[in-house]
């Protein structure tokens, strides 16, 4: 990864402490990043939640190495603090006055950040919530915190004293670090959960899953992909709002215009083939009809240690060859759903989808059992595609914790979460290698409907 160097000139907004004395600076910062448009992003992003405008660009991000900074104190300073902690900025300002001098000040960041940026936006959205029902309406009229991954039979069964493992939301976590997840142990009641349904439609849709052992029943799998869904178009809503106000904050920076304006359009596109998607599940739901429901479901008597709820349009297989290309924008995208399922022994990962993806889905099963066929490491295979794929999961306390440092470093660094498949490039092997004995999981059998 390289280390950027760029500058900034900025100015503080009225919220900021020292907007009194100080007319302007210049920021300068050192990003670690592979993309110098991304690294600039993230500086303006941080730059912001400490209440400065940013007016341009000083001079533009250029790789760096330490020999650059020898004998500049500062600079070589914030070059180490970048690269342990990814980030680093100083600024410089001068007085409105034009005279007063000020030391050193450590900068800090302003309490009134979360009502005056995006995120608030963002939040009202978030605790607002909607009822995502097929046949939603005038009767929702209670919209509830909805798990996407069951608390129980799903969660409750790894929890540690009512805590499991799951990836940080915070946001600035994301933003200092958007290419490794965050894991923080939170209470089970708040992990997975999101404001997209009312309690009736919540109750009535998904009793079949929520109140019976999964019994491979094409009702119980459609209402597994159904609530993956529902999820990821909440989640996806919120994030195209976040990216529009970014965009509509910075249509006037050349540089940060056109940043902004791609994670809009690829946002907006996702969000776009996730309503087709909705679409076809929500017909198939109203007529009570599954013929066109396909699936795969591997099932282990283990004991879980990790649980899920995701989707995703798969691009590379587990060969590392293209499937489809998700920056193609004229044509529509197969889609994947995959959740953990608790069975009578053991549980299983359940993979279903429409038929009408079945072009990329049959092909990525098929790559899957080519995988199989050659090292027999099923559960490595699977384990590695549910961490690299899926940010909506969470993870026994005490298997995490047996884990050695350099495991939960993998882990942490393949690991998708909200902003990663925005802000970084997909490699193509990531479904093929990586992870290895780490999960030691072990699959019996399949059960499918696949011809
Ligand atoms: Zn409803």
């Amino acid at each position: 990864m390289a280390t950027f160097y760029f500058t900034l000139r900025v100015t503080p907004t009225s919220s900021n402490r020292h907007a009194d004395e100080v007319e302007g600076a210049l920021a300068s910062c050192w990003v670690c990043d592979d993309d110098p448009q991304i690294a600039l992003t993230r500086g303006c992003l941080i730059i912001e939640q400490y209440d400065w405008d940013i007016i341009d660009v000083e001079d533009p991000p250029v790789v760096t190495t330490e020999e650059n900074f020898i004998g500049k104190d500062i600079g070589l300073e914030n070059y180490k603090i970048a690269q342990e902690y990814g980030i680093s900025m100083v600024f410089g300002g001068w007085a409105k006055d034009r005279k007063s001098s000020y030391g050193p000040v450590k900068l800090e960041r302003s309490d009134s950040y979360n009502l005056n940026t995006y995120l608030s936006e963002i939040k009202n959205l978030s605790k607002k919530g909607r009822c995502l029902h097929y046949d939603a309406g005038g009767r929702c009229s209670k919209i509830i915190n909805a798990h996407s991954i069951q608390k129980q039979g799903a969660l409750s069964l790894i929890a540690g004293e009512g805590e499991v493992y799951a990836i940080s939301r915070n946001f600035s976590d994301i933003v200092r670090s958007p290419r490794t997840a965050t894991f923080t142990k939170q209470g089970i009641n708040t992990v997975s959960t999101f404001r997209g349904f009312c309690e009736d439609h919540d109750n009535e849709l998904f009793e079949p899953i929520d109140k019976y052992m999964f019994s491979s029943t094409k009702q119980q799998i459609l209402l597994y992909a159904y609530r993956s869904l529902c999820r990821e178009l909440f989640v996806k809503e919120n994030a195209l709002a976040l990216w529009e106000s970014c965009y509509e904050r910075h249509k006037n920076h050349n540089c940060l215009k056109d940043t902004f304006n791609n994670l809009r359009v690829a946002t907006e596109f996702g969000l776009k083939n996730l309503l087709l998607h909705k679409d076809k599940l929500d017909s198939c739901l109203k007529i009570q009809s599954y013929p066109e429901i396909k699936y795969v479901i591997f099932c282990t008597n283990q004991q879980p240690s990790v649980v899920f709820s995701g989707l995703f349009y798969p691009d590379f297989d587990f060969l590392g060859r293209p499937l489809q290309d998700l920056s193609d924008h004229s044509r529509n995208l197969d889609l994947l759903t995959f959740c953990f399922v608790p069975m009578d022994k053991g549980w299983g990962i359940l993979f279903a989808w429409h038929i009408e993806s079945s072009d990329t889905c049959v092909p990525f099963m098929q790559s899957l059992a080519s995988r199989i066929c050659e090292d027999n490491c099923i559960g490595d295979h699977l384990f590695r595609m549910v961490i690299s794929c899926c940010e909506n999961l969470a993870i026994q306390p005490t298997w995490w914790e047996s884990l050695k440092k350099k495991e939960r470093e993998d882990i942490t660094n393949a690991a998708c979460h909200d902003g990663a498949d925005m802000l970084s490039p997909i490699k193509y092997d990531y479904l093929a290698k990586g992870l290895e004995n780490i999960s030691e999981w072990h699959f019996e059998n399949a059960i499918t409907d696949m011809e």
